[in-house]
């Protein structure tokens, strides 16, 4: 009946029109596609010096870079990977590498060698972009206790070259070799809307992380999808400062920050790492207007009495994305920026990653709600399937949320079994995300499927709870975890941390939740402890936390 068809096939759309999009082209020349209407204008901010690029000098040296890139022997379809925090070499690196068909795969400086090699021989990098202190772990192999065979590791100098950004160690060339190219030796490539141009690997927040193959189509839709049309989704103006403090190897920051402000002609502030002092004193002084942000950053500017000493009045759009972030922190950040538009977007590595963008930050902005992770974007569509019978639900109806379009990877790196059960024969992808659309067509994240905590017949969402605590004046920070129990399968348990020097104990905490939330979701432990693990992405890390609780009586 017509009924049942309404019901069982509800796609979700954005409130925006479907725009045409130029995804024949390749990433870096939709990218540089409106250079000459702001080639003048600063593009790259380097926070630490100062020192600023202009559009017009950033595509220049991004065209060496990828000469350069092609005299060290890089060919098309190859791949070089940058092991570096924010910095300018990394915009440099990843466009010029784009000019010549070739792939990046970023990677975390900080992570141990053996993590490094691990995606170094998945991705057959065959030259590293990084700094001279991490060189040292690019030459020792991971111990033979891991069980790996010495033999079988790629070999700085033989399988893969090293450039540094700074003084170069033995063996190793200096980023000026790939920079200070001739650009007319920039080769002619021709590239397929299809091929790769990105590796990013996922977060590693549930399990290992995973090989994600993003096309030149994927990411030049998903860029589109954000910043392009008459009324865009993400409105980046010339005169933005975009802040670039979440890490570049993390495609949010690559994807939303960096490749939406080239299209856009907004300017980059890159800075190295997050501290908090530096933070503020950077936004104040280039007058940052657009702020890309993580809930543990969030948690830093809502709560961090230093915030008060800065004048932040230049930020109008506040994004917030990569895990869950409730009303109760979404406001009391509202308190520390009144005059900023405040929104969500929700992404994931393999939907290229965007998938739902905050109305509120469109060029004719729509009225949104706290807590929402915006509306689907445009031109794709997004679904609810009920977990039981694998039908889409409608509004209001939380389940696993798909999505589908132009945006979305390739596929999972030699990993053809784990490509085919996330994304189905139908091209859509399953993110193993549970949430609902609302009767406005807005996105909300209950939780990932995974860390559903189930008491007895109930779930519980652990985001829900931790957004609750974090609300309280005398709690910095927190995280929630099942721990199993005999009679309801799993209770909740907290991990807490407390402000300091404040007084809290186990019991307020627990009537604290208590008396806001359904019996079943009440805290039946809560340990204090000094800090809650995250990933740089801005993730908690409840795997480990559960990992803890596994082991040992958590003090
Ligand atoms: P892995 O897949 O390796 O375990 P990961 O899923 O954390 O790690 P990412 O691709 O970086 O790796 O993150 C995507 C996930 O982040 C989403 O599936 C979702 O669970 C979460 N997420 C992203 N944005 C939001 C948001 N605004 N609200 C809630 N959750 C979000
Ligand atoms: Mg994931």
């Amino acid at each position: 009946s017509t009924t049942a068809t309404a019901t069982t096939n509800h796609v979700f759309r954005s409130k925006l029109p479907d725009i045409p999009i130029p995804n024949h082209l390749p990433l870096h020349t939709y990218c540089f596609q409106n250079l000459p209407e702001f080639s003048d204008r600063p593009c790259l901010i380097v926070g630490s010096t100062g020192k600023s690029y202009s559009f017009s000098e950033t595509h220049l040296i991004a065209q060496k870079t990828g000469a350069g890139l092609s005299n060290l022997g890089i060919q098309k379809g190859e791949v070089i990977m940058i092991l570096l925090q924010n910095c300018a070499e990394f915009v440099f690196a990843f466009m010029g590498a784009s000019m010549i068909g070739a792939v990046t795969t970023t990677a975390n400086p900080f992570y141990t060698a053996a993590e490094i090699f691990k995606q170094v021989k998945a991705a057959n990098a065959k030259l590293i972009i990084t700094q001279s202190q991490y060189v040292n772990k690019l030459r020792e192999h991971p111990s033979s206790a891991d069980g790996a065979d010495q033999n079988n590791f790629p070999k700085l100098g033989e399988d893969f070259k090293v450039v540094t950004i700074d003084d170069p160690p033995e063996n190793c060339l200096h980023f000026s070799a790939l920079s200070e190219a001739n650009e007319k030796e920039l080769p002619d490539v021709v590239i397929d809307a299809e091929d790769p141009v990105a590796l990013p690997f996922s977060s590693g927040t549930t399990g290992l992380p995973k090989g994600v193959i993003l096309t030149h189509k994927s990411l030049v839709t998903s860029v589109a999808q954000q910043v392009d049309g008459e009324n865009p989704n993400l409105y980046l103006k010339e005169d933005d400062v975009v802040l670039c403090v979440l890490p570049l190897f993390h495609i949010f920051s690559l994807n939303s920050v960096l490749l939406c402000s080239l299209r856009a002609g907004a300017g980059v502030l890159l800075m190295h790492k997050f501290e908090i002092g530096t933070l503020l004193e950077l936004i104040q002084r280039y007058r940052v207007s657009v702020a890309a942000v993580v809930p543990p950053l969030v948690i830093a500017l809502a709560k961090n009495p230093k915030v008060a000493e800065f004048d932040l009045s230049s930020i109008r759009v506040v994004l917030s994305g990569a895990a869950p972030l409730g009303k109760e922190l979404e406001e009391a950040l509202k308190s520390r920026v009144p005059e900023a538009v405040l929104g969500q977007g929700y992404g994931m590595t393999e939907a290229g990653p965007v998938l739902s963008m905050c109305m509120a930050f469109a060029k004719e902005p729509m009225p949104t709600k706290s807590g929402s992770c915006g509306t689907v974007v445009r031109n794709a569509e997004l679904k609810v399937l009920d977990p039981e019978t694998g039908l889409s639900l409608g509004h209001n109806q939380p389940g696993e949320i798909c999505i589908r379009g132009s945006q979305i990877m390739k596929g999972y790196l030699n990993d053809a079994a784990a490509t085919a059960t996330t994304v189905d024969t139908e091209g859509w992808l399953h993110t193993g995300d549970v949430g609902y659309v609302d009767d406005d067509n807005e996105v909300f994240i209950v939780d990932r499927v995974k860390e559903l905590i189930k008491f007895k017949g109930f779930q519980v969402p652990p985001a829900e709870l931790e957004s609750l605590l974090i609300s309280h004046p005398s709690i910095a920070d927190a995280a929630v975890v099942p721990q199993k129990d005999d009679a309801a399968g799993e209770v909740p348990v907290a991990f807490v941390v407390r402000s300091s020097g404040l007084e809290l104990t186990e019991e307020a905490v627990k009537e604290f939740i208590a008396k806001q939330v359904v019996f079943y979701k009440r805290l039946h432990k809560v340990h204090f402890v000094h800090a809650i693990p995250k990933s740089p992405a801005g993730k908690i890390l409840r795997k480990d936390l559960r990992a803890k609780l596994a082991t040992a009586t958590p003090a």
